[in-house]
């Protein structure tokens, strides 16, 4: 398949516990946990889900010190870098600094007196974890609020350099930025600014996008604007549903701009009377059954010869629709297939083919986050 080239960005590389972001880092993706911190085993519980689906990090919300205790707990049990979301409290972020926690999500801003904010950059140096500072529209300064009139992106890149001066007369350039907005113009614009004008990495979200179809389109508009200009280290989808939801929206994302591959890249036809089989029910059972798979695959269903043989050729794994059915091997004709044993074969070839891709090249195994487009780092 054509490979296009993405100039990303370049921007200093920092360490999220052993994941690196920014640079020439694969961009991560990651989500937050919706669980009550304090219950540690829903928490555990739901950071696990989240790294099966391939989370790269997850945030945890620390909004006191029994949730900063439990998170110590929490921090034992599961392996994934963890961030601590904190607002105000920087005692909270001492503690969990103290627990392990692999970086601090708090504006220093929003810290109050200055031996407060240089305790906590002592902390996060001392541990050697770095701060991701959130600018979001919804909770700018008052005094933005005033001069602005309304959230603008001029407004979040100003809220983000003041944060950004704390941190520099500090001497602390260990830190990634995200500003975020509900609106795709704003976010965008204030990114574009601000990527300009600083080099720590990027954490891309569109806040509040919505419920998991309006969301998932909204993000993917937002960040793939964004992504596709070669700005953003780290990606987060937000929606009002299950988090597990948004690491698969955001690896779609990725795989969309071919920035990433992870698990199988599905191509599908929508399907009409020339279809040979049932590809929308092909399609659902085989997603089910490959939810496991998190090595990078391409995999084309097509329900007739109109576009069938041209997708299949692009592919390791190709079904085209026909009198016979016929299933392609990396682009080329393998067999006939029967209705009533599409599903089986297709699975069958598909673990074949990765098995075949790891004796071949193990770097590229399961878990592996290798970018896949050419970056070319300007
Ligand atoms: S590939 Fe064939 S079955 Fe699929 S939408 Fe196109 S014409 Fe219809």
């Amino acid at each position: 398949m054509k490979q296009h080239s993405i100039n990303r960005r370049q921007s200093r590389q920092i360490m999220v516990g052993d994941v690196a972001v920014g640079g020439d880092a694969p961009v991560a993706v990651q989500s937050m946990t919706n669980t009550d911190t304090c219950d540690v085993a829903a928490t555990v519980g739901q950071i696990q889900a989240l790294q099966t689906a391939g989370a790269d990090m997850v945030r945890v919300s620390v909004p006191d010190m029994d949730a900063a205790e439990a998170f110590g707990q929490i921090r034992k049990q599961v392996s994934l870098p963890l961030i601590a979301d904190i607002h105000f409290d920087y005692k909270i972020a001492l503690r969990v600094a103290e627990l392990g926690v692999d970086c601090l999500r708090i504006n220093p801003g929003n810290i109050g007196r200055e031996d407060r904010v240089r305790a906590v950059v002592d902390s996060a140096q001392e541990h050697g974890i770095p701060i991701r500072i959130g600018v979001n529209a919804g909770s700018l300064e008052k005094d933005l609020q005033k001069k602005y009139g309304e959230p603008t992106s001029a407004a979040l890149v100003e809220s983000a350099l003041r944060h950004i001066d704390i941190l520099d007369r500090l001497n602390f350039p260990d830190f990634k930025i995200s500003l975020k907005a509900s609106d795709v113009f704003m976010t965008v614009a204030a990114y574009r600014e601000l990527a300009s004008q600083i080099e720590q990495p990027l954490h891309l979200g569109i806040t509040e996008a919505g419920g998991a179809r309006a969301g998932a389109v909204k993000s993917a508009i937002g960040l793939g604007m964004l992504l596709a200009e070669g700005i953003g280290d780290t990606i987060r989808v937000s929606l009002a549903a299950d988090p597990v939801e948004e690491i698969k929206v955001g690896f779609d994302i990725l795989k969309s701009l071919h920035i990433r591959s992870k698990g199988v890249h599905l191509i599908a036809c929508p399907s009409c009377s020339r279809q040979n089989f049932d590809v929308i029910a092909t399609v659902n059972e085989l997603e089910s059954r490959l939810e496991d798979i998190t090595d990078p695959i391409d995999v084309a269903v097509i329900g007739c010869v109109v576009n069938g043989p041209g997708e299949a050729r692009e592919v390791q794994v190709g079904l085209t629709g026909g009198s016979p059915n016929l299933l392609y091997r990396d682009g080329k004709p393998s067999h006939k297939v029967s209705n009533d044993r599409l599903v089986d074969e297709l699975e069958k070839m598909i673990r074949e083919q990765i098995e075949q891709q790891r004796l071949l090249n193990p770097a590229n195994e399961a878990g592996s986050a290798k970018p896949v487009v050419q970056v070319r780092v300007s």
